[in-house]
C-alpha cells in the first residue's frame, strides 16, 4: 500500500510540471497580442499596432530602461514628432503651413517647397493623369465653396451654377506644376491652391511605416483615418498571418463593420460619401467632389475601398475611384486595381448595398463579420489550459508539500472499490463508513 501510494506521488509531481510547462506556453500564447500606440493627428486620430516577433522592441514589456523611459513611449514621441512634421507642411487647416502659405501667393513663378511637399504633389500630379482627372488636387477652392474644409460654416448653403462655374476656373491640375530637384511648385494661375487631404494621410501612414522599419519593426499595422498600411503577421505563436480590417458598412446612422479582410504587407484605404455630407431638400452633397463638374459626387456610389503598396496610393485612387462611380469597375479592371465598391439598392437613406469587386480584388481573404469574430482555436485552447492548469497546479501543490490528499466530497471517488471489491479510502477526505475501520487509512490520513 505504501509503494503504491509513492508511485502516486511521484506521478502526481510529473503531472505538476507537465502542467506548468503546460501553463507557461498558454500564458505566452495569451501574451501574444500586438502592443498599441494611438493619438490624435490632421484633425483625425492614429493607430499604429506592432507585431510580437518584431525584432526592435521586446515584444512582452516594450522595456529599455534607457533613461527609465520604454521603448514604446520613445517610440510614441517619434511618431507624433513625424506626424506633426509632416502636418505642418501640408495642413490646410494651419495658418503658417507651407501649403497654406503656397496657396495664399499669388505669384506664378517657382516656390520652393519641402521636397516630401514636393513629393506627394507628384505623386497626386501621376495619379490625376491616370484618373483622367477624377483625382485633383486643385479643387481646394471648390472644396470651400460646397463649405467643407477649413472655414466651413454651420448652415452650409447649395452654391449656384454660376458660382460654381466661376470657382471651376480657378481649378485644373494642368495649371500645377512640380519640380523635385530643387523641390519647388509653380502656379499657371494666380488664384490657383492644392489641397493635399485626399493623399495626406496615406502619404503620412506611409512615413510612420518607414519610420518603424527603420527601427528594425517590421511586423506593424498602421492607421490614420481609416487609411490602413500593414506589414509581417499581427502574432506570430498562434500562428495569425494576417491582419485583420474590418471594412465599414457605408452608413451615416451607425458605425458599424460589413467584412473583414485578412491582408498583409499592402495598403487599404477608403472613401466614402456617408460620413462627411450635409443634406438640403432631400439631396445629399458630400466632400468628395467631381472636378468635371465642380459638384459633389451624385450616383448610387457610396463606398471605395482600395488595395495598394502604398497607402499614398491607395488613398488618392479611393477618392478617385468614388467620383468615377459607375464608370470605376472599368478603370479598376483596365488598371489592375483591386477595388470592393458598396452601390446603394435604394434611395440615399438605403442601409441596403450591393457590393462588387474588381477582377483583382483578394476575396479569397473576406470574410464576413461573424466568422471573424468567432474565437480562433489557439486561444479557445490557451484559455482551457490556464484554467485547467491552475486547477491541477494547486491540487499538486497540496499533494508535494503537504502530502495532503486531494479534499472535497470526493462524489464518485466514495463509491471506488480494489480489485477485492474494498473501498477506496486514500484519495478521499470525505470517506464512506467502511473507511473508518480500515487501518491503513488511519495511517494515511495526515492531521489536519
Ligand atoms: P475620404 O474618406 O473620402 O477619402 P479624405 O479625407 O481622404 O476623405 O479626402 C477627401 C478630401 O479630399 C476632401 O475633404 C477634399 O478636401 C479633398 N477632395 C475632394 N474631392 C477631391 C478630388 N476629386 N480629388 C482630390 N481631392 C479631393
Ligand atoms: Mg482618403
Amino acid at each position: 500500500m505504501r509503494a503504491k501510494n509513492e508511485n502516486e506521488r511521484i506521478a502526481c509531481r510529473y503531472m505538476l510540471w507537465l502542467f506548468v510547462l503546460l501553463l507557461a506556453s498558454a500564458a505566452a500564447s495569451a501574451n501574444d497580442r500586438p502592443l498599441s500606440i494611438t493619438g490624435a493627428t490632421m484633425g483625425t486620430t492614429y493607430s499604429v499596432k506592432i507585431g510580437t516577433a518584431s525584432p526592435g522592441l521586446d515584444p512582452l514589456s516594450g522595456v529599455v530602461t534607457e533613461n527609465g523611459r520604454s521603448s514604446i513611449d520613445v517610440l510614441h514621441e517619434l511618431i507624433d514628432e513625424r506626424l506633426a512634421e509632416i502636418d505642418q507642411r501640408m495642413s490646410t487647416y494651419k495658418v503658417d503651413s507651407e501649403v497654406t502659405i503656397f496657396n495664399s501667393s499669388k505669384s506664378e513663378d517657382w516656390f520652393p517647397v519641402s521636397a516630401e511637399t514636393a513629393t506627394v504633389v507628384n505623386r497626386a500630379l501621376e495619379i490625376s493623369a491616370q484618373t483622367n482627372g477624377a483625382f485633383d488636387i486643385t479643387v481646394g477652392p471648390l472644396v470651400r465653396l460646397w463649405n467643407f474644409g477649413a472655414g466651413s460654416k454651420a448652415n452650409p448653403t447649395v452654391p449656384t451654377g454660376t458660382e460654381i462655374e466661376r470657382t471651376q476656373s480657378q481649378t485644373g491640375y494642368s495649371n500645377l506644376d512640380v519640380r523635385l530637384e530643387p523641390p519647388a511648385l509653380r502656379k499657371r494661375i494666380p488664384t490657383l491652391e492644392i489641397d493635399l487631404s485626399g493623399i495626406g494621410k496615406g502619404y503620412a501612414v506611409d512615413q510612420i511605416a518607414s519610420l518603424l522599419e527603420t527601427h528594425r519593426i517590421s511586423d506593424y499595422l498602421v492607421e490614420i483615418g481609416g487609411e490602413i498600411r500593414v506589414s509581417g503577421q499581427p502574432a506570430h505563436r498562434s500562428g495569425q498571418a494576417n491582419w485583420s480590417l474590418g471594412i465599414e458598412a457605408p452608413r451615416s446612422d451607425t458605425r458599424s463593420v460589413s467584412q473583414v479582410l485578412a491582408l498583409t504587407n499592402q495598403a487599404m484605404a477608403s472613401s466614402g460619401d456617408y460620413r462627411n455630407f450635409f443634406e438640403v431638400d432631400g439631396v445629399r452633397y458630400s466632400h468628395t467632389i467631381d472636378p468635371r463638374t465642380g459638384r459633389p459626387v451624385q450616383h448610387q456610389f457610396a463606398a471605395s475601398t482600395i488595395l495598394a503598396s502604398d497607402c499614398a496610393t491607395a488613398d488618392a485612387l479611393a477618392t478617385a475611384i468614388l467620383v468615377m462611380g459607375p464608370n470605376a469597375m472599368e478603370f479598376c479592371n483596365s488598371n489592375g486595381v483591386p477595388a470592393l465598391l458598396f452601390e446603394r439598392t435604394a434611395d440615399l437613406r438605403s442601409i441596403s448595398f450591393n457590393s462588387h469587386t474588381s477582377d483583382v480584388f483578394p476575396v479569397d481573404q473576406l470574410r464576413s463579420l461573424s466568422e471573424s469574430t468567432a474565437p480562433d482555436f489557439a486561444h479557445i485552447l490557451a484559455a482551457s489550459i490556464i484554467v485547467i492548469g491552475i486547477a491541477i497546479v494547486g491540487m499538486g501543490i497540496g499533494v508535494i508539500f503537504r502530502n495532503r490528499c486531494i479534499k472535497g466530497s470526493c462524489g464518485g471517488m466514495e463509491g471506488l472499490t480494489d480489485e477485492h471489491g474494498r473501498p477506496l479510502c486514500e484519495g478521499c477526505s470525505n470517506p464512506s463508513p467502511e473507511c473508518t475501520n480500515d487501518p491503513t487509512l488511519q495511517q494515511q490520513q495526515p492531521a489536519n
